[in-house]
Parts: structure tokens; C-alpha cells; sequence
């Protein structure tokens, strides 16, 4: 892999920013911006590596999303097997009256969920 690539939206060029001014005197154009491999050090690069921004990536995915989708298509849901487990506890709650609070205890449930299989 290269140390750049150019960013892959097909119209980050038609963007009006300063960073993408290019040329000298009456030549100069908007140009497609320069990525640097891996900046963000590595931070989701396979993203980030070919577009320059959200902005960017956006637009390709709004002109690109159908053939995007074609290329691992999802015919049917996945599933992931999990344990749920409830557990009750004695909480309480102040309510005011007259002037005074008082603890009122009512009965927590808290939900968890862990993965059954979690070394995938
Ligand atoms: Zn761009």
C-alpha cells in the first residue's frame, strides 16, 4: 500500500475549502484531497484511509450505498447466543410530604446480558 491515497468520494473536488485550492495565478483549481495511510494512528484506517472526512464518506455512501451493500449482501438476520440474567434488589425512593421526605422502599430489577459463546 501507498503512503497516500486520494480521497475516493467522486466529488470531494467540487467542495469549496481553502485546503483543496491547488495551482498559481489564474490555473488554480479545487483538488481532491490527499490522504495520509494510517493517520489518526491507525484509527479505523480502513475508513479513513480513503476518505478524508465524514462529509466525504457520506456522499459516497449516498451515491454508492446499493453497489456498497451488493458486496456482502445479508439475506436472512444473524443471531448471537446470550444469557440474561434478572437480578432483584431493595431500593427506595424519597417521596415528600407535608414537608417531609420520607424512604419508600420499592423492589429493583436489573437486567444483564452477557454472550454465551464470548471467546468469538
Ligand atoms: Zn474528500
Amino acid at each position: 500500500m501507498s503512503n497516500y491515497n486520494w480521497c475516493h468520494n467522486p466529488s470531494c473536488h467540487t467542495i469549496e475549502t481553502q485546503s483543496r485550492v491547488r495551482g498559481t495565478g489564474d490555473n488554480k483549481v479545487l483538488r481532491t484531497v490527499k490522504i495520509k495511510a494510517n493517520r489518526y494512528n491507525g484509527y479505523q484506517s480502513n475508513i479513513w484511509n480513503y476518505f478524508c472526512n465524514n462529509s466525504c464518506l457520506f456522499q459516497f455512501l449516498n451515491k454508492f450505498g446499493q453497489e456498497v451493500a451488493n458486496i456482502r449482501p445479508v439475506k436472512q438476520p444473524s443471531e448471537t447466543p446470550i444469557n440474561v440474567k434478572k437480578t432483584k434488589s431493595q431500593e427506595y425512593r424519597h417521596q415528600w410530604s407535608n414537608g417531609e421526605s420520607n424512604r419508600v422502599p420499592y423492589t429493583s430489577t436489573r437486567t444483564s446480558i452477557s454472550l454465551k459463546n464470548s471467546q468469538e
